[in-house]
């Protein structure tokens, strides 16, 4: 369910049933000539849409406003949107510690933006991982007061975490596409990889008689997208998908 759309009965049922909520995060980037700039993002945000439809799940409204950075172009023209992890960051926090008084503890976001080393991690995906962990340490601070981990209450700790009811998994950051899933798909930026998912999840934001005005290496093999190609990648992440989010 779109959380914007929730009844609060709705919302209450999920927090209860302990349903995933995720939050498609990403930016608005320069993808070429043929794509649009929401690439990154609507990539998850379609992908979830698909999802929906098999498995309790709350969607949070998307978060676009991500550090894109100018790396791939300019932003004069071209359409990239920079915000800084600096203020993601705080941002983030709050967004977080909003939903944790909600009452939700299975929050994932999900990025596709510049995941190619996910463990080392770039500004965004890291902004919002450091956001969740001190969203938590807060939270549970509110609710439980200074010293709770040394608390007699907490003696548990480590058994507990070893069953998996860990705190800080309350807020996961995942990338769209795992390593293996990268190793299966062409994983790229404009190329034959991202615009076969935008010609398979989104394709009005796909204009393949624009390929031919690219002048730049990234984009080269677009020239190769179909559809099919897309299918077969969004395909790959319905399946990890379904495994990480009911795991
Ligand atoms: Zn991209």
């Amino acid at each position: 369910m779109r959380y914007e759309l929730m009844l609060p009965h709705q919302i209450r049922r999920a927090i209860e049933e302990r349903w995933p909520v995720v939050l498609p995060l990403g930016v608005l980037e320069y993808h070429g000539e043929h794509l649009g700039v929401g690439m990154d993002t609507l990539a998850v945000v379609k992908t979830l849409e698909l999802l929906e439809p098999e498995m309790n799940l709350v969607i949070l409204p998307p978060f676009y406003y991500g550090a894109a950075s100018y790396a791939v172009a300019k932003p004069e023209g071209g359409g990239s949107v920079q915000v800084g992890g600096k203020v993601l960051a705080p941002f983030a926090e709050e967004l977080f510690f909003g939903l944790l008084r909600v009452g939700f503890r299975n929050m994932h976001a999900i990025i596709h933006h510049q995941t190619e080393n996910f463990a080392a991690g770039m500004p965004t995906d890291l902004a919002f991982k450091q956001a969740g962990r001190q969203a938590i340490f807060r939270f549970i601070e509110k609710e439980s007061g200074e010293g709770w981990w040394g608390d007699e209450k907490s003696a548990a700790y480590y058994s507990d975490h070893a069953a998996g009811s860990n705190p800080f998994n309350w807020i996961k950051v995942h990338p769209l596409m795992s390593p293996e899933i990268m190793a299966a798909y062409p994983f790229d930026h404009a190329g034959e990889g991202e615009t076969s998912l935008m010609l398979a999840l989104c394709p009005e934001a796909a204009d393949m008689s624009r390929v031919g005005d690219n002048a730049t290496w990234y984009t080269a093999s677009a020239r190769r997208a179909s559809p099919e190609t897309g299918r077969r990648g969004v395909e790959l992440v319905l399946a990890r998908l379904r495994t990480l989010l009911t795991s």
